[in-house]
């Protein structure tokens, strides 16, 4: 009797035995039905052999096959397979998290019929001008008019289902529950909407991609912001779409707007599906089924869109490369742009990472030589670079945190008729509240961490472990009611911004302001209209968006960001402040930066204002060299945490000892620590870690690969919670 090995969703780093009934020959990667413990489990078949480990009167049969064929492309399940390896985390769990949750729990996979929103008999006939009274519900209808539009397709195309649903009332719209149809894009495909002609630097990339672009080759498209990137890509996609493959586009989080997918929308004659957050489990599966049979052209999406499976793949392309969500922080922390570059080679296609500011780790590929640059200098169309100020802080009088010369800025810029941006990387009302009498601070208990002030909601908030509670009356130390915030966040800037500029309309997005549904791309639907002159925001804020009418930029803390005990943030700094500076003054308007600090004589600073980003990462990557850092070495981070505070670091110091003794050890190896993690608490968890360093990764992972059974038999490590973090990018 044959014996199928089953990886399950459990942490083990193991798969499971299990007999095949007669007849049932399942293909590896098909999802079984089995018994585990005392339940039902669904896994995934990893491979068929002859025998067990274990004496074959003691394994349970399968139940059932749910698959005919593999839920995986053979590309992406080498790919899976090797992250599991990489990122040493178990493979049922890996295999697990690359379906979508109705495939995790057993759903078919098959398409199933989906809502659309259409115009009724008594909408068409309608015109949307009589509707000119509710402009929401007039773009509803007029979008209607030109056909219909599935419900999970309202937010990508700036609709509201508020406005549709009360059209419903008035009999103009109605939804209808629609079968999928097979269309073949092919037959049809066609470039829509007019190319721009593309300038010298463009039609260079351009050229350059297409001479190997059916064949594995990786490139960095390193643009300035307003460079014309997208334009780049487009035309990419033009050939590869025509040769009848389809197209992967990854995006930052938050880089997701509705420009960028008109964008791709309007140019060709070809269906985009959009993986946003706004999905729902079966529209996210449909999406997933229709890049697989190969009904999808063009599947744009962020992370885990990588691991949606194709029927003919041509291309990946990454924008925003340098984005810090494109690795998953938590659980399984895979990068997605690394794994991307590894799915391209396996896929034989070409892969394109582009970025205004390359992450330094892009750049040292570069130097080595595996992948190849191409630049674009020049803004495309006629904006001029942004001027970029330093405004010493030394001896100033601050309002909410705003010096009286950049007031002035703000006036003379918006009495222009021009939008303002302000940079402020702290949320809420105030990071802190202080007793006036007695010192005493807000605190959560469960983090050691200061309470954000949320006044509009009457709340302290922890950033950290997203506890809340009442703002109190009195100091429970000394009684006294005079507590006072220390500080400004956002919340407080739009408050007290008000009275300042009256009869200026301000927007603000941050977390707080865009937790809702779509409420993001509302935001930004009226910065776009013209509606909001002054802009602050987080650097949530600083992502990809094109403002036409902003002229002036400002990045108000910026002293918070040079002074930091994580090495990498410098460069997080530099990237923001130059995709910020990119923001201001795109459609040939004159744009203008000012820097508050009270540190303009910083090294990082001067680099950063004279010379630029490329310098700055030229420089940079120097000295990571000299003093051994990535990406010149290779880092993995071993976490732990307990209760107590005692056995979280007693287990990583046993560790060490353990990795100490290993034959593998040798002098190039530096493990630093136990030390308390950077955020030393959260939500009651006292924080440890064991950094691990090593030029050469592929020993780092064979040390870690070798003693990861010996750690498992640690008496500590069943008590207290420990992750491995394969090329941290946060310590
Ligand atoms: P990026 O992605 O590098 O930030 P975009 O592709 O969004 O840049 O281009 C920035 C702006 O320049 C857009 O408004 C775009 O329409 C315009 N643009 C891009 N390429 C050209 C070109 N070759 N000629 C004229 N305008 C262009
Ligand atoms: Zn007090
Ligand atoms: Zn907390």
């Amino acid at each position: 009797m044959p014996v199928v090995n089953v990886a399950l969703p459990v942490p083990l780093a193991r798969t499971f035995d299990y007999l095949l009934p007669e007849g049932m020959r399942p293909a590896t990667g098909a999802r079984v039905s089995v018994p585990f413990g005392q339940r039902q489990a669904i896994g995934i078949v990893t491979q068929i052999s002859e025998n067990s480990e274990l004496p074959l009167n003691k394994l349970k049969p399968v139940n059932d096959l749910l698959d005919r064929e593999s839920l995986f492309s053979p590309g992406l399940w080498r790919i899976l397979n090797w992250a599991a390896e990489y990122y040493h985390y178990p493979l049922g769990e890996v295999l697990f998290h690359a379906l979508p949750v109705l495939l995790r729990q057993g759903k078919n996979a098959e398409l199933t019929p989906l809502w659309q929103w259409y115009a009724t008999e008594q909408g068409r006939a309608t015109p949307p001008e009589s509707l000119k009274r509710a402009p929401k519900q007039q773009q509803a209808l007029a979008t209607l008019l030109q056909g219909p539009v599935y419900r999970h397709q309202v937010n990508e195309l700036a609709l509201t289902e508020t406005a549709l649903q009360t059209l419903r009332s008035k009999g103009l719209t109605d939804l209808r529950s629609q079968a999928p149809v097979t269309h073949d894009w092919r037959k049809d495909f066609a470039v829509l909407g007019e190319r721009m002609r593309l300038n010298t630097e463009q039609a260079t990339a351009v050229g350059a991609i297409r001479s190997e672009d059916r064949q594995f080759s990786s490139w960095l498209l390193a643009g300035v912001t307003g460079s014309g990137k997208t334009e780049v890509y487009l035309s990419v996609l033009e050939n590869i779409l025509a040769a009848g493959k389809q197209a992967l586009i990854m995006v930052p989080e938050i880089g997701l707007t509705p420009q960028t997918i008109a964008r791709f929308r309007e140019r060709f004659n070809a269906p985009v599906e959009v993986l946003h957050s706004g999905l729902n489990d079966s529209e996210r599966l449909s999406v997933w089924l229709r890049a697989r049979n190969g009904e999808a052209a063009i599947v744009i999406g962020t992370r885990s869109a990588l691991f949606t499976p194709f029927a003919r793949l041509g291309v990946i392309i990454i924008d925003e490369e340098h984005d810090s969500s494109y690795k998953q922080q938590e659980g399984w922390r895979y990068h997605a742009r690394d794994l991307a570059v590894f799915r391209a080679r396996e896929e034989d296609i070409p892969i394109v990472m582009g970025s205004a500011t390359p992450a330094l780790e892009t750049l040292h590929n570069v130097q080595l030589g595996k992948y190849r640059q191409l630049t674009l200098g020049k803004r495309a169309g006629n904006a001029k670079p942004a001027v970029q100020h330093l405004l010493d802080l030394k001896g100033l009088p601050l309002k909410v945190g705003l010096s009286q010369p950049l007031l002035k800025r703000m006036k003379e810029h918006l009495d222009a008729d021009n939008q303002v941006m302000l940079f402020l990387n702290r949320r809420g009302y105030a990071p802190a509240l202080l007793c006036h009498e007695c010192g005493w601070i807000a605190e959560c208990q469960r983090c050691d961490h200061y309470y954000t002030l949320h006044q509009n909601h009457r709340q302290l908030r922890c950033h950290h472990c997203d506890s809340q509670r009442p703002v109190p009356h009195q100091c429970p130390h000394c009684g006294s009611t005079n507590l006072v915030s220390v500080g400004v966040g956002t919340e407080q800037l739009e408050n007290e911004l008000a009275p300042l500029f009256p009869n200026t309309a301000i927007t603000r997005i941050d977390r707080d302001t865009t937790s809702r549904k779509g409420s993001l791309e509302q935001h930004l639907a009226e910065v776009h209209r013209g509606g909001a002159r002054i802009l602050i925001g987080t650097q949530m804020l600083a992502k990809g968006h094109h403002f036409p009418d902003v002229t002036l930029v400002s990045l108000l803390d910026v002293d918070g960001a040079l002074f930091s005990a994580d090495f990498r943030s410098a460069e997080r700094f530099a990237q923001l402040f130059t995709q910020v500076s990119g923001r201001a003054g795109r459609a040939g308007k004159k744009g203008e930066v000012i820097l508050q600090t009270h540190h303009p004589e910083h090294p990082l600073l001067q680099i950063l204002l004279h010379q630029g980003y490329d310098a700055f990462a030229k420089q940079t990557l120097a000295e990571r060299k000299s003093v051994f850092l990535p990406p010149f070495t290779s880092h993995i981070l071993i976490r732990a945490e307990d209760h107590d505070n005692q056995q979280a670091a007693e287990f990583l110091l046993q560790l060490r000892n353990l990795l100490e003794s290993s034959p593998l050890k040798e002098d190039a190896l530096w493990i630093l620590g136990p030390v308390p993690a950077l955020q030393a608490k959260r939500s009651g968890r006292f924080r440890w870690q064991l950094l691990l360093q090593h030029p050469s990764r592929r020993l780092l992972q064979h040390l870690i690969k070798t003693s990861q059974p010996l750690i498992g038999n640690l008496a500590l490590s069943k008590k207290v919670k420990w992750t491995i973090d394969v090329d941290p990018i946060d310590s």
